[in-house]
């Protein structure tokens, strides 16, 4: 059988993971990134240092593999779409440009069964007015495009804060109604357009806006779990999506509520690699590279904790330490920023009191 090699846009920490199981699935890769240090390049067989809008690169790209994925949302459209008619990219443009603007991503949702928040467009005092009378307050207004971590975003609980929110209405916005879930929760699906497999489900808990931790099993009845996956695999069939979907959501007593998606590999499956039997960049390289997707089973109770630039000096003691069933990665990212993702680790055989007892003392609080 000859090598297949797959083509990754972006060479952040996801395009590095993708990279590194592909090597073990005996797949080639190749990454796209302008910047000649992004982490990725350390585990690809090869590299193309290029702006991701420098439309001559990603042909060359393209060329030089037999499929091609991206592993971060904001691929422009008018560079990918020539593309995507002339080489293998087999998730296509479509399921980026759902999620690139938040009011398709919620009114494609609702299109396709997904219950979500009640939300309206605004983009001047008037339409807030009009959006905060319908949807009452507290509600979370964001920008439409562009948005990230919390960033882009602003909850309003008072008239003064609608008065404070106004010059966020430079730029598109939506209203959305504030919901007081109990947990917020992903499922991540690959789909061969046959078959979808689907990760167990994560609780996520944010800090800042930021993912902090994932704790998988999510504390949820059987009942709900099967729900969450079934609808999220009955979704993307009915989109028709193929290759990886993350889909966060919203969980409040028996509802679940659709908050975003990703058609990449996402931060809170990243418990997956040593926490599952198989892993979501292993399968996204399955399908990829057109082997048969492997169903995932969980192996033990898993926490898996983001690790930020204030955190990085701690990860780097853990790593240097022999603990059972504790994965540290490290992205070797050049620059360590407070907030900045510079790496993670998963603790299997760990659920969140053991972790709250045993290792949050060791992170910033
Ligand atoms: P997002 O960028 O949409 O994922 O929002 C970042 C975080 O803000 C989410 O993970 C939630 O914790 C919170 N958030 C966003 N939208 C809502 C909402 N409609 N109701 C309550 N919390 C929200």
């Amino acid at each position: 059988m000859t090598e297949k090699t797959i083509g990754i846009i972006g060479g952040g920490q996801l395009g590095l993971m993708i990279a590194q199981q592909a090597h073990g699935l005996g797949v080639r890769s190749v990454a796209l990134d302008p910047a000649p240090d992004a982490p990725a390049f350390r585990e690809t067989d090869d590299r193309i240092v290029a702006a991701f809008d420098d439309a001559a690169a990603l042909e060359r790209l393209c060329r030089r593999c037999d499929a091609v994925t991206y592993e971060f949302e904001n691929v422009p459209g008018d560079i990918l779409v020539p593309l995507c008619e002339r080489y293998n990219i087999p998730q296509g443009f479509r399921p980026l440009y759902d999620s690139q603007d938040r009011l398709r991503e919620k009114v494609n949702a609702r299109e396709h069964g997904l219950k979500t928040p009640a939300f309206a467009p605004v983009h001047d005092e008037a339409s807030l007015r009009e959006a905060v009378r319908r949807i009452g307050l507290p509600a979370v207004l964001k920008t439409r495009t562009l948005g990230y971590d919390g960033h882009g975003q602003m909850v309003l609980r008072s008239e003064r804060d609608v008065r404070k929110a106004l010059p966020m209405l430079s730029v598109p916005c939506i209203l959305e109604q504030f919901v007081r879930f109990d947990f917020e929760a992903s499922v991540i699906t690959v789909s061969d357009g046959e078959r979808a497999v689907c990760f167990p489900v994560g609780r996520n808990i944010h800090r800042d806006g930021i993912l902090d931790l994932c704790v998988v099993p999510a504390d949820m009845s059987d009942g709900l779990h099967r729900r969450m996956a079934d609808e999220s695999r009955r979704f993307m069939r009915e989109c028709g999506y193929r290759g990886i979907l993350a889909i966060e959501y919203f969980v409040k007593d028996d509802e679940v509520y659709f908050n975003e998606m990703a058609p990449r590999p996402h931060n809170s499956g990243h418990y997956t690699i040593e926490g599952c039997s198989t892993n979501q960049f292993r399968e996204l390289v399955r399908f990829l590279a057109g082997m048969p997707l492997e169903e995932p089973r969980l192996t033990a109770p898993t926490v898996m904790k983001n690790i930020l630039g204030q955190d990085l000096a701690a990860a780097e003691t853990v790593a240097g330490e022999a603990h059972e069933g504790v994965y540290v990665h490290i992205y070797g990212k050049t620059e360590s920023r407070p907030k900045r993702k510079m790496g993670h680790i998963t603790m299997v055989g760990t659920d969140l009191s053991r972790y709250e007892k045993e290792w949050a003392g060791r992170f910033v609080r």
